[in-house]
């Protein structure tokens, strides 16, 4: 009997500890993941075959476990998937039943991301007004960037300070010109209004050091633009990005939701809610509750509508491709044929000009089409309602990595692209060169026919109307 009182009491101590043991192993566990949501994912990258096919994993991502990285597209294009170690299976055996192709897998999401800001570290420290070009800066170290600029080259730099994230991070344009005092018409590029995509701020980094630190190299362009160029839309997912969630898109309202923030970028109020978006606040491309719900898209559009009629090109930064989108995004198609002519023209010079330097091919064309449809988004907003006569947006490079090349890649990614933008804008300055000659040549037959109506009639003035459109 006591020994049996003894055994019992034994396996109540044995059992206490497993409990013990098993409470502290989960602690662990849910330590780890806190510190790291990636731990255990694994990215895979595939080429589904049928629309069908497709859907299945869209649907796929929106379950526990999946996370959709790039998973919008059509037309037989890649699929990126980000699964969680316990869904691999499930994932694998639906796969091999659809016969989708498994292009590349990238495991332990959470190694690759720990060697990445290693690097991040390891890299140099900044000095003033000397960026490294091997690092992904926070938002605070852009807007100082721009600040020191201002300071330094207060002939040729301005920046403004007009516009608040909704955690009140201050948002910075800057205003580059040659400083010759003539106006130009204008550029205006943006970047990062999709939070993981670190790369296109640190493009729109590189494009503000060529046109202000190495002004003399792009004298040609400065000659013929003003640029606005605000490097940061969404600060407060990019932060997030950085500190919690590597693969956070939206922006940071609303956060007392299960499901905080939208997707700033289909939450234009240009065919808002038409089409590739949704109305679930747990999804990511969440629309927002109204047309500019966010601060940061009325940031943007505020920039756009200021430069209605001297805007002439609108640029986007995002991540990834390579792709040279443009309108439409909301539908198949182009505004019209003549705007199209002018699109592929415009964007095929930047295609060539990348394939002389790395021999990359870059794709091109309306986004509705190339990629997918999707309203809401601010280069149909610019184009359609703020009049930019060009407007595109940038899928930028991701090398194998997606959207998180590591710190190593970025000065071939900015670099290559930085060719690309420069020449679609130099090829964007011939057309128009050649378009305000006709100009020219239309207001002198219109002077002639205003003369020939004062000679007919007696009045002393009359008044030509210029009306502008679309190209
Ligand atoms: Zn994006």
């Amino acid at each position: 009997m006591l020994g049996l009182m003894k055994m019992s009491k034994h396996l109540k101590i044995s059992q206490i500890y497993l409990v013990y043991c098993l409470v502290l192993f989960q602690i662990l566990c849910d330590e780890a993941f806190a510190r790291d949501p990636y731990k255990g994912q694994t990215i895979f990258k595939l080429l589904p075959k049928t629309a069908a096919d497709r859907k299945l994993i869209r649907d796929l991502t929106l379950k526990p476990g999946y996370t959709g990285l790039h998973v919008n597209a059509v037309h037989g294009r890649l699929l990126c998937v980000m699964v969680a170690y316990e869904c691999i299976k499930e994932f694998l055996h639906i796969i091999a039943k659809i016969g989708a192709l498994i292009i590349c897998k990238v495991g332990n999401v959470e190694k690759m991301l720990a060697e990445a800001r290693v690097l991040k570290q390891s890299s140099r420290r900044t000095r003033s007004l000397q960026l490294s070009w091997y690092k992904y800066y926070r938002g605070k170290d852009i807007n100082n960037y721009l600040d020191q600029l201002a300071a330094k080259y207060h002939k040729t730099v301005t920046v403004v300070n007009k516009c608040k994230s909704f955690e009140k991070r201050t948002m910075k344009t800057i205003k580059i010109t040659k400083g010759d005092g003539i106006k130009k018409r204008l550029i205006v590029i943006d970047a990062g209004i999709h939070a993981r995509e670190w790369i296109a701020p640190a493009t729109a980094l590189y494009i503000i050091h060529q046109l202000v630190q190495k002004a003399n190299e792009n004298e040609d362009l400065l000659r013929s633009f003003d640029f606005l160029i605000l490097p940061l839309v969404n600060p407060d997912g990019y932060e997030y990005s950085h500190k919690s969630e590597r693969f956070w898109r939206k922006t940071r309202s609303n956060p007392k939701s299960k499901c905080p923030g939208v997707d700033a970028n289909r939450n234009y109020d240009y065919k808002w809610g038409v089409c590739g978006t949704s109305k679930d606040p747990c999804d990511e491309i969440y629309l927002g509750k109204e047309p500019f719900s966010e601060p940061e898209s009325r940031c943007v559009r505020d920039l756009l509508l200021s430069a209605k009629g001297v805007g002439i090109f609108y640029l986007s930064l995002h991540s990834y491709g390579p792709y040279i989108l443009y309108p439409w995004g909301w539908k198949s198609g182009s505004p019209d044929s003549r705007s199209h002519k002018t699109f592929e023209k415009i964007a095929m010079a930047g295609v060539d000009a990348v394939k002389k330097l790395s021999g990359r091919e870059y794709l091109h064309g309306s986004s509705g089409e190339l990629l997918y449809t999707a309203s809401g988004a601010s280069d149909d907003y610019a184009y359609a309602i703020a009049k930019f006569p060009i407007s595109m947006t940038f899928e930028l490079e991701g090398n194998d990595r997606g959207f998180d090349p590591p710190p190593d890649q970025i000065p071939n990614i900015t670099k290559e692209s930085w060719t690309c933008i420069r020449a679609m804008f130099l090829e964007t300055g011939k057309i128009f060169k050649l378009r305000s000659d006709r100009k020219l040549r239309n207001s002198a037959t219109s002077e002639f026919y205003a003369v020939r109506w004062k000679f007919l009639t007696g009045l002393s003035t009359v008044y030509v109307g210029m009306v502008s459109t679309n190209l």
